[in-house]
């Protein structure tokens, strides 16, 4: 079809929070657009903040000029080609429109709508005369916006509107779980997201058995068609070794989520085990060793981590700041209590990350401090201590104990999040399904 007979028609979705009005949405406009495929699954299986989705779909029509009347007015889309010009992409955007033209090619204000970037999205809203209403520009993350107010033109800049997909991707293990991400043509970051899901019961370097599977149900932010980046895990299935395991997404009210496992209970520990990512440990847990800086043997109540100066030391479980002050000792050092019992503590820092002060909350993972050589220390490395009831236990042996499950007052929430993701997963594995994409 030729691409001159194509009307792009874009429709902004302003998705609620109510999955019945979205749902109800979709499916009407959906028939007409023919996007369904573009879902991989129903998004209305999944809670999600409200979003702005826009649905851009080409359709061939031939012409349908009859019926027009003097009101109508089009979107038209067009990408930037090699050896472009500026008025020629707006003639092809059918944009007749002098004053526009004037305006859109001299304006100082306009500049940024005249970069010729091959690939590039413009879009133009015409009235059916040729009249400019509003010129699109996108430069992925951003869109630049020309817009007709009174007997000018407006120029702004607004973050790109994306169009949430949620994809879901299945492979087998047949060497590596990075060799199987790429194979399903997953990014990085989904790849990395899918191996902390699974973390706390896989260990990926020593317990993957070729023929171990996986499903991922994860976002995609597309930008005119074009994926633009990766989010969040919604859910995900791991078979190891014969054993099923699924995690689901979840988020709270106040806009923090973990995942679960169908039934609700949490699939993390409530500590991580290291604070560090990938370090090397340079001095483990004893009772007694020579301290190189004091010179007489001492116990040695903690971990220390080899690390770089500035590298991130996460938080290792949710808790409260109790300290962030200067020892002569420690250094620099964060002490965080969590739920009573349990203090950990983080020694020899370059520094603090901010908004780390007594008394503030940080969850696990955040990075609270930065690894460096302050107090006694002979280089840099992270001091790490891991206290119940004040007693120093071995962070590396201590059985660690599960992070709460979902609540009861969150129970149906829950479960309308939880179940169909689940009953997904489960289906995709007893099916060949799960090896489409
Ligand atoms: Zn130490």
């Amino acid at each position: 079809m030729p691409q001159d007979n194509s009307i792009v028609i874009e429709t902004l979705l302003r998705l609620t929070r109510s999955s019945n009005v979205r749902r109800g949405v979709l499916a009407a406009i959906l028939p007409f657009l023919g996007v369904v495929a573009a879902f991989g699954i129903a998004p209305d299986t999944v809670a999600e903040k409200v979003v702005v989705a826009p649905v851009v779909e080409a359709i061939a029509l031939t012409p349908v000029a009859t019926s027009s009347t003097p009101e109508d007015t089009y979107w038209r889309e067009e990408r930037i080609q090699r050896g472009d010009t500026f008025a020629g992409v707006l003639s092809r955007l059918r944009v007749e429109d002098a004053d526009a033209l004037r305006f859109l090619r001299s304006s100082n204000e306009a500049k940024g709508l005249r970069q010729l970037v091959t690939g590039r999205v413009v879009r133009a809203h015409t009235a059916d005369d040729g009249r400019l209403i509003e010129l699109r520009y996108s430069t992925g993350l951003m869109v630049l916006s020309a817009k007709a107010d009174g007997d000018r033109y407006r120029v702004t800049e607004e973050v790109a509107p994306l169009e949430r997909r949620v994809m879901m991707r299945s492979a087998e293990i047949r060497s590596s779980l990075f060799a199987a991400t790429d194979a399903a043509r997953l990014t990085d970051a989904v790849a990395g997201q899918l191996a902390d899901i699974f973390s706390t019961d896989i260990d990926f370097h020593k317990d993957l058995r070729r023929g171990d599977r996986f499903t991922v149900v994860y976002e995609m932010f597309y930008d005119g068609g074009e994926p633009v980046r990766s989010g969040r895990v919604l859910a995900a299935e791991f078979v190891n070794a014969g054993v099923a395991l699924q995690a689901v997404w979840f988020e709270h009210v106040n806009g923090q989520g973990d995942y679960y496992t169908p039934t609700g209970k949490s699939i993390k520990k409530a500590f991580l085990r290291s604070p560090l990512e990938f370090s090397r440990i340079s001095s483990g847990f004893t009772q007694a060793r020579f301290h190189p800086i004091l010179q007489r043997w001492r116990a040695h109540k903690g971990i220390d981590y080899a690390a770089a100066t500035g590298t991130g030391v996460k938080a290792t479980a949710d808790g409260i700041v109790e300290t962030a002050s200067h020892d002569r000792g420690y250094g620099n050092v964060v002490v965080l209590r969590h739920q009573q019992k349990y203090t950990t503590l983080y020694g020899h820092l370059s520094g603090f990350a901010r908004g780390i002060t007594r008394g503030a909350r940080v969850s696990q993972g955040q990075v609270i401090g930065y690894v460096g050589s302050t107090g006694l220390a002979t280089g840099p490395h992270l001091h790490y201590e891991f206290r119940i009831n004040q007693v120093h236990l071995d962070p590396l042996t201590v059985a660690m104990p599960d992070a709460p499950p979902i609540t009861s007052d969150l129970r149906v929430a829950f479960e309308s999040v939880a179940r169909p993701l689940a009953q997904r997963l489960t289906l995709l594995r007893s099916t060949n399904l799960a090896r489409l994409d």
